[in-house]
């Protein structure tokens, strides 16, 4: 295996210490990616993966049998559960099941043991459920929209959030689309955040109606780029900087450089390719992200 090495001050990756039955099940039968070989991935990309994934609510994309069979959103705890991963209850919803956490890289592998495909955070952590620390602003598009088109609405969405006073991140998702993703230092509630997210998104539709929409209509988005701000709602999810996808390819969520986009597709980046991206990068193009974290100031972006 290709194995970069560490960089002064990043944490080293750790070896791994959960058992994994079965470590020679296929997951992406393409790729002849295993149970093993996606531990391998999540072990080495830990010390990158770990701030998006550690400490929050997570939803996962279970499949048992690998990408082609069946698959299953667990927001949950199950039965029989293993111990690396933490039960935490929702505050806000005292009578609800307990979601799950975890807090290390064991936790990670006991995900992997689970078939957790694909690893799907909240966007503020189980220190404080209630105040986001992300933005996540997903575009979606739609049949027939070129990938310039794309690029084009992530930086437009990047500006906008720049005149807020917000500094953006982008990454692929891994399948059709691109994700702007903000740090916040947690001071705005979810309500306040949704809504700052849908007036963004809604003066992007109201300002170029050809190329935006901010509703989910499907008759709407033939042709245009939906502007998802729903990620940004008490309890709903985007998929996790580095986590893979369950589908064909084995493309993970990848964090890039905004001059990188046009070189790319949104599934450019894979679990294969990866370790030999992390080992040539010389800079991390998200360093600066949880340095970069502002408070949202809660009153709605300027109409442009
Ligand atoms: P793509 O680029 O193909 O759109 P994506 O990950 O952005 O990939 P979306 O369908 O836009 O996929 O969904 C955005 C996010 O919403 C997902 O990453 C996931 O966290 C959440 N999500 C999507 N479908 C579900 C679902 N059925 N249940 C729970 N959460 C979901
Ligand atoms: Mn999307
Ligand atoms: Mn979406």
């Amino acid at each position: 295996r290709e194995s970069g090495p560490s960089k002064v001050g990043e944490p080293k990756p750790q070896k791994r210490r959960v058992t994994l039955t079965h470590p020679d099940r296929i997951y992406w039968p393409d790729e002849g990616i295993t149970k093993e070989g996606l531990a391998d991935y999540y072990a080495e990309v830990w010390p990158k993966i770990a701030p998006f994934i550690v400490g929050r609510p997570l939803a996962l994309l279970r499949c048992p049998g690998g990408i082609n069979g069946q698959k299953f959103f667990q927001k949950h705890a199950w039965n029989g559960i293993s111990k690396h991963i933490s039960q935490v209850k929702d505050p806000g919803k005292k009578a609800e099941e307990a979601m799950v956490a975890i807090n290390d890289l064991d936790g990670l592998m006991a995900l992997v043991q689970s078939a957790a495909l694909e690893i799907h955070p909240w966007g503020s952590t189980v220190a404080d459920w209630d105040h986001p620390d992300t933005i996540t602003m997903d575009l979606d598009p739609g049949e027939g929209v070129a990938w310039e088109a794309v690029v084009a609405g992530a930086h437009e969405v990047r500006q906008r959030l720049a005149d807020a006073g917000l500094e953006a991140f982008v990454k692929t998702s891994g399948g059709k689309g691109l994700h702007v993703v903000a740090p916040l230092k947690p001071k705005a509630d979810w309500p306040a955040v949704k809504a700052f997210t849908k007036a963004l998104a809604g003066a992007m539709a109201a300002d170029d109606p050809e190329a935006y929409v901010a509703t989910i209509t499907k008759s709407r988005r033939k042709g245009r780029i939906l502007i998802d701000y729903l990620r940004n709602q008490r309890g709903m999810t985007a998929v996790a900087a580095y986590s893979t996808r369950a589908r064909p390819g084995a493309a993970v969520s990848m964090p890039v450089a905004w001059e990188e986009l046009d070189q790319i597709g949104p599934a450019y980046f894979t679990v294969l390719n990866t370790p030999g991206r992390l080992a040539a990068l010389d800079r991390d193009p998200w360093e600066d992200f949880h340095a970069a974290a502002r408070p949202l100031e809660v009153k709605p972006p300027r109409r442009r």
